[in-house]
């Protein structure tokens, strides 16, 4: 695994700002999220991450399960408005861009051809440069950022908004009105101060395939100690906005959480 420099100096940067690590939206998977919703509330483009939230790890292909999804993803926003960005596919490390070719060819959109891995702001910018050459540009406000990592893309997507900040105090678009996490609440755990200069930031926290499970653990400690120290309820998404974005996942698709124990008494009985 390259080393990835722009997020290793992350947890440094949340010193100062720990809200960078929330995001406004947490679904299993994008199976949750309603795009025609997102489109009719503004949201004019998409920025996918690609391992773990629409491929299995260093694999090409969508995964099966998000097919539908996928595809009514990409006809609600428009051919060009949905955007995979990768720290693989289309990143320095991929040579001669074959991988960033296989996966534009498989998913059928666009990705991103950038030198610096994602969260850093050279990745911003080219971002926004692509979203600026379109031919109706898209502006930050105007884009979700779905991904499986925290210190990645959640981060990225709320830098955005940080820097858009200082040229223009943004918009309350939401009232103060906090999010009870409950059990059957799963699709919505959790949601942050939304305001109008930056990205809607997604988290899908399902993992399609275990991969660096000490740095998940490591990111979700971080989320819920800023959710439980520095946030503590106050100013998030009004509940009934976030639920506008995120439909149930039949029951059936839901992976089941099994205990530690659980696992290890079943891989003891051997089934
Ligand atoms: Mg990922």
């Amino acid at each position: 695994m390259p080393l990835n420099l722009p997020g290793i100096l992350v947890p440094f940067h949340l010193l100062l700002n720990p809200r960078l690590v929330v995001p406004h939206l947490v679904v299993k998977d994008i199976r949750q999220l309603d795009f025609r919703e997102l489109r009719r509330a503004g949201y004019r483009g998409a920025v996918f991450d690609k391992d773990n939230c629409l491929t299995l790890p260093h694999e090409d292909a969508l995964v099966p399960e998000l097919t539908d999804a996928w595809k009514e993803c990409c006809q609600t926003f428009g051919s060009g408005y949905v955007l995979v960005v990768s720290n693989s596919a289309g990143s320095h490390l991929d040579a001669g861009e074959i991988q960033a070719e296989a996966v534009s060819h498989r998913l059928a959109v666009p990705v991103l051809r950038h030198t610096s891995f994602k969260p850093s702001y050279s990745c911003i910018a080219s971002i926004r440069a692509y979203f600026a050459s379109l031919p109706s540009p898209v502006r930050d406000e105007e884009l979700i950022i779905v991904g499986d990592r925290l210190l990645t893309d959640v981060v990225l997507a709320n830098r955005m908004a940080c820097k858009k900040r200082i040229q223009a105090k943004p918009r309350q678009l939401s009232g103060e009105q906090s999010v009870t996490i409950t059990e059957k609440q799963s699709y919505v755990l959790h949601a942050t101060t939304r305001n109008s200069s930056g990205p809607l930031a997604i988290w899908t926290n399902g993992v399609w395939k275990r991969d660096s499970p000490v740095v998940r653990i490591l990111e979700k400690q971080i989320l819920r100690g800023v959710d439980s120290w520095i946030l503590r309820g106050r100013g998030v998404l009004a509940e009934a906005d976030a639920r506008n974005f995120v439909r149930n996942l039949p029951q059936a698709d839901v992976p089941k959480q099994e205990g530690l124990w659980k696992k290890l008494w079943h891989r003891f009985k051997g089934s």
